[in-house]
């Protein structure tokens, strides 16, 4: 079942509204205020955050590295273990093969979901 978001004008909170179809129409209300001045919000896992995004809101890898750092593989490698290990969670299999691809000298596809 389809999940929309919805931001109230009134009260600017995010209001969660689940359609039975995607082609349904809905009314959305503020589960906050009660208020009907709603806004379709952009869905936040479907933005992919580009390269010069993710460098804005994590850093460069390295401090002083500069943003070609960022382009050698076994930096990355190294930031990305050193972020998760920052937040105290284990490496994704996924991230983890890339990881080890990209020290192979084979350069990954642009990190995506992270
Ligand atoms: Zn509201």
């Amino acid at each position: 079942m389809p999940i929309y978001e919805y931001t109230c004008n009134d009260c600017t909170r995010l209001t969660s509204v689940f359609v039975r179809r995607v082609d349904s129409q809905v009314a959305p209300k503020c589960q906050h205020c009660g208020g009907e001045r709603m806004q379709r919000a952009i869905s936040r896992v479907a933005v992919h955050k580009t390269e010069q995004q993710i460098l804005e809101e994590y850093g460069t890898p390295q401090p002083g590295g500069g943003p070609d750092s960022y382009k050698d593989p076994r930096q990355i490698g190294r930031w990305v273990e050193q972020r998760f290990e920052q937040m105290g969670m284990d490496l994704p299999q996924e991230a983890r093969t890339m990881i080890d691809a990209a020290r192979e000298g084979e350069f990954p596809a642009p990190v995506k979901d992270l």
